[in-house]
């Protein structure tokens, strides 16, 4: 082997074929760690791209930036295992198959059939794997790509769920109710780092709306850029210590009186100015102080929901508030906003949502039943026109987060959801971040630290078709609400009382929904229908690349709890 330099039809690209050439002739990495099988280890953690997609050139990076340090470590003569592995599950899968076969919802997808639609997610998970392999070869990437671990995997999934039960019984996982960033079309929750992607700049409308205090001759005054939540409203927040204005719309006697905070009134007429210029001028009547508001009831926009009582449809007191903008009267819809969610359960207030979690509006919605809530947003407004209660009707650009694989619009929405009580382990995250010699330091002390420190509990639950199954089953007998985890194949195989054959075993959907497991009190258990977040599965990968806990229990152990470990958050 040479370089050859001085010949006539020497290039680079050559010199690299000759040498890849050379390494796979000679199997040089597999040389190099089975020579390396009794040495020091230095620990590499693969995480794991998605086969379905082609490798794209921020893959080329991150594989080159590996290489050189897994090089590296082994030159100074540790050994260095270097597992390949292949994440498998989740949305991008889903949403490639629903395109190719032309669904359009989840409601699509269950008329064509879980079974084979989860069938087409698994055959299509390795499309692009030959590209894959090419790119890692071409860039001398030593992978172990003989023998990757694969998320959808029996093993891997096992593992996966022996963490899920390890964290079930330590009373690290619970079931909550949280407003997540919601895409009405792939019917599911983002995780942030899913929603950070896809913001763009949009036009909303804005609108200024009256709402009639009750028993009183003025309104107040609320702004809004999501109309269609209007339908869903309970309350009004006003903030407590700032100073609101009575103000009369123009100098006739007995013309219309609203309510608004006094710093805005000028910005507020300003504004009905710039279109009009005979718009008319504000007479502040009053000044209030926001705290006189508080308890007052107003009349509700729609009659949607008349067995509502109070305190819904009152004024509330809350911090959140601004003056910044709008009209200092925040409109407070505890199904749709995660400040909002707070004050309703502050004040006891009903969570209505008048749409289904598809964005369309429910039956109860009158008129709006079926609408989409971008096309409904037109007909309130222009109801809201026709009732005399809109002041005044804008666009608003601003910077809006959208479904970075279907785009959608996201809604920000009320529902059940399973978290792990990250936030339990904050301090020894933070403490074990500070110890990491990070490349370069501001990724830790910056990024890392930041996101450590503002850490909420992990929502783990998602509402699809293919991935990892949470493993809860839940009782359904009237009046018992026994939840049981299964850790293993052995354990659901012997607790089941239908068990699934053992050669046709898959622990995904929809085989596992049809496991019953029967409860102390002798009803019927039944899994919860969600499937656990993809990044959950790549993440346990430390763990379930090796089967752990039921192969290779001493090396896992071995790497992962070091004699000093001490990161067990208790
Ligand atoms: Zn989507
Ligand atoms: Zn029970």
């Amino acid at each position: 082997m040479s370089f050859k330099q001085f010949d006539r039809d020497f290039t680079w690209p050559k010199a690299e074929e000759d040498i890849l050439e050379f390494w796979d002739k000679e199997r040089i990495f597999e040389r190099a760690t089975e020579a390396a099988k009794d040495r020091e280890q230095f620990v590499f953690y693969e995480g794991p791209p998605t086969a379905n997609g082609r490798p794209g050139i921020h893959h080329l990076i991150s594989r080159t930036i590996k290489d050189m340090v897994c090089r590296y470590k082994a030159m100074q003569g540790f050994r260095v295992d270097r597992k390949g592995g292949w994440d498998t599950h989740g949305l991008p899968v889903e949403i490639e198959v629903e395109k190719r076969l032309g669904l359009k919802n989840k409601k699509d997808v269950l008329k064509y059939g879980v079974a084979e639609f989860n069938q087409q997610c698994r055959d299509s998970v390795f499309t692009y794997l030959e590209d894959w392999n090419r790119l890692t070869r071409r860039t001398a990437f030593w992978l172990d790509l003989e023998n990757p671990y694969v998320t959808l995997e029996n093993n891997y999934i096992e593992s996966v769920w022996w963490i899920l039960k390890d964290f079930f019984d330590r009373d690290l996982i619970y079931q909550g109710h949280r407003t997540v960033p919601f895409c009405p079309r792939c019917g599911t929750g983002l995780s942030s780092h899913e929603v950070a992607q896809g913001y763009e700049e949009v036009s909303d409308p804005s609108v200024y709306v009256k709402i009639k205090a009750r028993d009183k001759d003025y309104s107040f005054l609320v702004w809004t850029t999501t109309p269609w939540t209007l339908p869903s409203n309970v309350a009004l927040a006003v903030k407590s210590d700032a100073e609101y204005a009575i103000v009369q719309i123009g100098a006739e006697e007995g013309a219309e009186k609203i309510v608004l905070a006094k710093d805005l009134v000028e910005q507020v007429f300003a504004m009905l100015k710039r279109d009009d210029k005979n718009a008319p001028d504000p007479k502040i009547l009053e000044t209030v102080n926001g705290s006189e508001f508080v308890g007052d009831e107003y009349e509700p926009l729609f009659d949607f929901y008349p067995e509502f009582k109070a305190p819904a449809y009152t004024v509330v007191a809350a911090d959140f508030v601004t003056l910044n903008d709008g009209s200092g009267i925040v409109h407070i819809a505890p199904g749709f906003g995660a400040d909002d969610y707070e004050v309703g359960k502050r004040e006891g207030l009903p969570v209505p949502q008048a749409i289904e979690p598809n964005g369309h509006f429910k039956d109860l919605a009158g008129k709006y039943a079926g609408m989409w809530i971008k096309d409904a947003d037109l007909e309130i407004i222009k109801d809201l026109k026709i009732a005399g209660q809109l002041f005044k009707k804008q666009k608003y650009v601003h910077s809006y987060p959208f479904c970075w694989r279907c785009h959608s619009p996201l809604i920000y929405i009320a529902r059940p959801s399973w978290y792990i009580r990250t936030t339990q382990f904050r301090g020894a995250m933070l403490e074990s971040s500070q110890a990491v010699n990070w490349k370069p330091p501001e990724t830790g002390s910056g990024r890392m630290n930041n996101w450590l420190e503002n850490n909420i509990d992990w929502s783990i639950s998602r509402e699809r078709f293919w991935g990892t199954p949470l493993p809860f089953w839940k009782c359904e007998a009237e009046k018992c609400d026994k939840v049981r985890a299964v850790g293993s194949v052995e354990q659901l195989l012997s607790e089941a009382t239908n068990p699934p054959s053992v050669d046709e075993l898959d622990l995904h959907k929809p085989q596992m929904d049809e496991v019953t497991l029967k409860c102390e009190c002798g009803g019927t258990m039944r899994r919860i229908p969600e499937l656990c977040d993809v990044w959950f599965d790549s993440g346990a990968m430390p763990f379930a690349q090796w089967h752990y806990p039921f192969e290779n229990k001493e090396l896992v152990e071995q790497i992962t709890f070091p004699a000093d470990f001490h990161c067990r958050g208790d």
